[in-house]
């Protein structure tokens, strides 16, 4: 299929990118009849190697002919182009900045119903209608071998039809909507049908006859209960006029009886139709008026306006219940009435339904939410409703940067403090944070960057006047800040004041709640029951047998886990070195917490949230609900609790073991601490009334707790820059950790070491740290060393250089036989 151009035929060719970890952009060319149809950012099918397919996105047109004979591209899938120039170039930068391929890039960004391969399989399209189309000889075949849900491979196709015709005939006849190729055989695109049903017009039309209907219906209640719902319903839902069906599962999921609702069907009452529903849920903006804010709100709003005149980046600093989802939607609502596009990043969705579900109230359909962990199918839906500009707000997680947006004018990165912008496994491992700046240059539009308790790396631009800065230092109710107390937990131990895990004062904090029908939270960083067994005659510890840590103890099933790879086994009842009946439980996580709770207080409804309780589908949701209903008391968690709660009766937060955090060793320590208890204490506070917080510690003279009592964020960071200068780490260098892993613990580390020797060529002495083996230098069965690289703050093509000089040094090691079999991870600007 390879046509060779040389360099006096008047040649077209195409930069492609292959979702593939190849440095180079491959050259293909252009056969005349795809002239006309190939723009950049289409995909294109190529063949790759002897007979591998592949789909490639074109990067660039172009005449000039490489200096390799080039083959043609075999087709052009797409009418028109599915990424955009700025995509391409955002993709680019992202390639270079993180040390990875664009086509990494490329596999991250695009959802998988996009890529096409010869491992995909090709099915009859579920919308294939016989009888509406004639088809040749050649085509009849391949149907016929497709019907009864049957599919073929690439290569099936060719020995049906020839090698040249296969993908004409596959082409005509996705054309013709009859066939459609699977990435997966599991993963089959079909529209999603549900059934609705709707009371009888006459009945909705007329009064009377609903009277009569009733009347009718009294002897048969559950029939009645069938009617009484649904009407629930439809005054609920408020639908447009005339339109008065609604979903069969939803009225099912009302505890109706179905047979009752079937017999209605039956005799006309109701009636039922099937629809073609998208599979992204729907939802009519209800919410017509303005959202009203408060004097602090309006301020806050004008300033941002006003900075955006001068500065493309502004921080949002308003403290926890400040109220700048408000502000959000109102900055949202301008830029969509400007036919602009908005993106709203959130660290993760699935804890801020809250937040969600207020915004999918006001802009409905306008609306699209994306996450990666949606199925492909609804990825691609929303990436083409994007495309098309149908959506104009984009609620989604760190993946949602890589949307086809073209009116881009806003991004929001809300909680922008947050870990999870981080991607920590897979390439390119980027800061959805840091990479929205960026992606903002591209289509010049505007970054808020929202936050209590900002990055120290966002201030510091803030202090260097790259970023523009607002204040809501007032809380939406008007209540001050909850009140910080600190308990000094070895005074309360001398004094015999702790009972289990809890001080007297906690314990006496929590009664008072309770009195005044208030609830509580007790937050505690650990989930599981114990943190660790130790053998009390020989001082075993049961470790992972992948990992180098020790294992979790997990009552509810009885079993000692690795938090890090699952790996579980049974406790035993005796010692496994010793023998000895000595196990005993060190350390206390949530489900230890809840259970002494429940003794304590054993009329209270004690809830927990944490990892191990918000697995099923709607459970988080669930608690929450039980939360904001009241049903809950206390609530125990893990710091899933701090994330986009809104919880309007708490008034007591309980903060267990700090000193955990408090000494954890990264030189973020402090920092995160800072976040971690200024978010947790904000989830006290009723509308009325100040919170309060307790915090249990051994170290209540740790500097970082006094910012903390104090709210004095200024503070902390004024301090903890001194401390980042002086030992040199971030905001003041950058970071590059470079991570040799490998099964084998030697070759680990004399990897690590040849590899330091080829840095040390080109990088002095202090910019090098390591090798050295991580906290946990074993994980999942693979040996881990890190070399960390700070480099000063230098311009861009400086930095670009240094990296690439890296990469070279990096093949040199790979290229060394005994090492080529090392995998090397490269993090930039790692947390
Ligand atoms: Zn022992
Ligand atoms: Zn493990």
């Amino acid at each position: 299929m390879s046509n060779n151009h040389t360099k006096d035929d008047l040649a077209y060719f195409a930069e492609i990118i292959l979702p593939l970890p190849i440095a180079k952009l491959l050259t293909y060319g252009i056969p005349p009849h795809l002239l006309n149809s190939i723009r950049e950012g289409s995909r294109v099918i190529v063949s790759l190697g002897n007979k591998k397919l592949l789909t490639g996105i074109v990067n660039r047109l172009h005449q000039t002919a490489p200096p390799y004979a080039t083959k043609n591209i075999m087709d052009v899938l797409d009418e028109s182009p599915i990424l955009n120039k700025q995509q391409l170039a955002f993709f680019q930068w992202m390639a270079q900045y993180y040390m990875c391929t664009i086509g990494d890039v490329l596999k991250a960004a695009l959802p998988a119903g996009f890529k096409l391969s010869s491992q995909s399989k090709i099915c009859l399209h579920p919308n294939f209608d016989e009888a509406h189309a004639t088809f040749s000889e050649q085509e009849t075949r391949l149907i016929e071998a497709l019907k009864n849900g049957k599919t073929l491979s690439y290569q099936q196709v060719e020995r049906l039809a020839g090698q040249k015709e296969a993908y004409k005939l596959l082409k005509n006849l996705m054309q013709q909507q009859a066939i459609m190729f699977l990435e997966e055989i599991q993963e089959k695109y079909f529209p999603k049908k549900a059934k609705q049903v709707s009371l009888n017009k006459s009945y909705v039309e007329d009064s009377n006859e609903l009277e009569l209907l009733f009347q009718q219906l009294e002897k048969k209640p559950k029939q009645l209960d069938v009617l009484l719902q649904y009407m629930s319903f439809v005054t609920e839902i408020s639908e447009p006029k005339g339109n008065y069906f609604i979903s069969k599962k939803k009225l099912l999921q009302q505890g109706i009886s179905s047979s009752s609702l079937q017999n209605l069907i039956q005799h006309g009452i109701f009636v039922e139709k099937e629809i073609t529903v998208s599979r992204i849920e729907q939802i009519k903006s209800l919410e017509t008026s303005n959202t009203i804010l408060s004097p602090a709100q309006t301020q806050a709003l004008l300033e941002i306006k006003e900075n955006f005149k001068n500065k493309n980046n502004v921080l949002l600093h308003g403290i926890t219940g400040s109220g700048k989802t408000e502000i959000y939607t109102e900055l949202i609502q301008e830029v969509i009435e400007r036919q602009g596009q908005v993106l709203y990043l959130l660290p993760e969705i699935g804890l801020a339904t809250q937040i969600v579900q207020r915004l999918q109230k006001k802009f409905g359909d306008k609306m699209g939410v994306y996450h990666s962990k949606y199925a492909s199918n609804e990825r691609v839906e929303i990436w083409n409703d994007v495309l098309s500009g149908k959506l104009r707000l984009v609620v989604g997680v760190r993946s949602a940067l890589f949307l086809p947006f073209d009116q881009l004018q806003l991004i929001i990165v809300d909680e922008e403090h947050e870990t999870a912008y981080k991607q920590f496994d897979g390439t390119p491992r980027y800061h959805a944070r840091d990479a929205a700046v960026m992606l903002a240059t591209y289509h010049q539009s505007k970054v808020l960057l929202g936050s209590a308790t900002p990055a120290m790396e966002t201030y510091y631009n803030v202090q260097r006047k790259k970023y523009g800065l607002v204040k809501l230092t007032e809380r939406f109710s008007q209540t001050s800040l909850p009140k910080i107390t600190l308990v000094n937990l070895r005074t309360e131990q001398r004094h015999k004041k702790l009972q289990g895990e809890f001080s007297r004062i906690l314990i006496q904090a929590l009664e008072e709640v309770f009195q005044h029908q208030e609830q509580a939270i007790i937050f505690q960083n650990r989930r599981g029951y114990a943190s660790y067994i130790l053998c009390q005659t020989c001082a075993w510890v049961p470790t992972c047998q992948q990992c180098s840590v020790s294992l979790t103890y997990h009552q509810f099933k009885d079993y000692l886990v690795c938090h890090y790879c699952g790996y579980h086994f049974k406790l035993p009842p005796v010692c496994q070195e010793c023998g000895a009946h000595t196990l005993k439980n060190m350390g206390f996580g949530t489900e230890k917490i809840e259970e002494t709770l429940q003794q304590f207080f054993p009329d209270k409804h004690i809830q927990r949230m944490d990892l191990d309780t918000t697995r099923r589908k709607h459970s988080y949701e669930k608690i929450i609900a039980n939360l904001e209903k009241g049903y809950t008391d206390v609530l125990v968690g893990t710091q899933m609790i701090t994330k986009g709660l809104d919880f309007g009766q708490v008034s007591l937060v309980g903060v267990l073991d700090l000193d955990r955090s408090l000494y954890f060793p990264d030189f973020r320590s402090n920092e995160r601490c800072f976040q971690l208890i200024t978010q947790v204490s904000g989830r006290a506070g009723r509308r009325d009334k100040q919170g309060q917080v307790i915090i249990q510690t051994a170290n209540p003279t740790h500097p970082i707790l006094q910012d903390i009592v104090a709210y004095d964020y200024e503070q902390m960071y004024e301090k903890e820059l001194l401390e980042r200068q002086k030992f040199r780490y971030p905001p003041y260098v950058r970071l590059i950790k470079i991570t040799c892993q490998h099964p084998s613990e030697s070759l680990v580390k004399e990897s690590g070491r040849y590899l330091t020797q080829q840095l040390h060529q080109f990088l002095d002495v202090d910019s090098i740290l390591g090798p050295q083996a991580p906290l946990i230098a074993k994980l999942k069965n693979q040996f881990r060393m890190d070399i960390w690289i700070k480099l000063a703050k230098s311009t861009d093509q400086l930095l670009l250089a240094i990296k690439e000089q890296i990469q070279e040094a990096t093949k040199r090691l790979l290229t060394q036989k005994p090492y080529r079999q090392v995998r090397v991870i490269f993090d930039v600007d790692p947390i």
